[in-house]
């Protein structure tokens, strides 16, 4: 085609393609989520509903994008690890960010009422994106234990501040109360001010969700219409320590 002499703006386009050979993690992140948590009136700490929308649109994502290997998410982020040697979009940055962080916000706006059947949207939820890229698989195990250990000490903080001002307190003194707290204090303090123990509540609160491929058996019909099994390999979700070796070891194909 015909070149317009307006052409050369083209070139004002930077080169954002990512390095080859490194594990790229896209990490996506609710904007405004307290208020907008608010203004859904999730129930506090932990909104089921909305964590499972959460997983849904990751889910979404994983089957859209093959090259996602995992899928961690806790409360209003999630994070999408790319194999190595994934040449989605060439490696260029802005086009793997934008698609999948737009393709998870559709999801979000569109399964909004499978999940919140009884409460309207009120008004449109965005999300920010990045790409990091890690060169070894040390560094990406850190950073996934990384993510996993924040969604572990802020659903602890998030029980106690929750557990205080259901009781009664206002947000400022539950937060006074918890000021210089240590983990130990606050297993504690719940455990003998609310009889509660942190560690029987759901293992998707307390450890956020991991989606992986796993193959399993369908029944399909053949050509001939007889029901056969076929091997495929499906979207997981489980609430698993990802920080310990035993996750890494029972899923070898990860190659982690
Ligand atoms: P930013 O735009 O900087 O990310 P933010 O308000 O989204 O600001 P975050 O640090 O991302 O701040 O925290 C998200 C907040 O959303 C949490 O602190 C919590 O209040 C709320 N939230 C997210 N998911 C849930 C959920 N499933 N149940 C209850 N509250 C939730
Ligand atoms: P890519 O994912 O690379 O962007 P694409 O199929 O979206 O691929 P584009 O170059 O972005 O390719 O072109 C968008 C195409 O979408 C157009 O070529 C046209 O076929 C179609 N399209 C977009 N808007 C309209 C519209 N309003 N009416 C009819 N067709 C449209
Ligand atoms: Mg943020
Ligand atoms: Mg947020
Ligand atoms: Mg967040
Ligand atoms: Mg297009």
């Amino acid at each position: 085609m015909a070149k317009s002499k307006y052409e050369y703006v083209k070139q004002f386009e930077k080169d954002d393609s990512l390095i080859p050979n490194t594990w790229l993690v896209i990490r996506l992140d609710g904007h405004g989520f307290h208020k907008f948590s608010d203004r859904h009136q999730f129930e506090k700490p932990n909104d089921h509903r909305a964590l499972d929308l959460m997983n849904k649109c990751a889910e979404a994502v994983m089957i859209e994008i093959h090259d996602i290997i995992l899928a961690y998410g806790q409360s209003d982020e999630y994070s999408f690890i790319l194999k190595k040697e994934s040449n989605l979009f060439n490696r260029r940055s802005a086009k793997i960010v934008s698609t999948i962080v737009s393709l998870f916000t559709s999801n979000y706006v569109f399964h909004w009422k499978t999940y919140f059947p009884d409460k309207e949207l009120q008004y449109p939820p965005s999300f920010d994106g990045r790409a990091v890229q890690y060169p070894s698989n040390n560094n990406l195990r850190d950073y996934l234990s990384w993510r996993q250990a924040d969604c572990h000490i802020n659903n602890l903080y998030n029980t106690c501040f929750w557990a205080l001002v259901h009781s009664g307190k206002t947000e400022n003194e539950a937060e006074n109360a918890l000021r210089g707290t240590i983990s130990s204090d606050k297993n504690e303090l719940l455990h003998s001010s609310f009889d509660i123990n942190y560690n029987n509540l759901p293992e998707m609160y307390r450890k956020g969700s991991v989606l992986i491929r796993k193959e399993a058996n369908l029944m399909t019909l053949n050509q001939k219409g007889v029901e056969v099994i076929r091997k495929k390999k499906v979207v997981t979700t489980s609430h698993v320590d990802i920080i310990h070796d035993k996750f890494w070891k029972e899923n070898p194909e990860l190659n982690v």
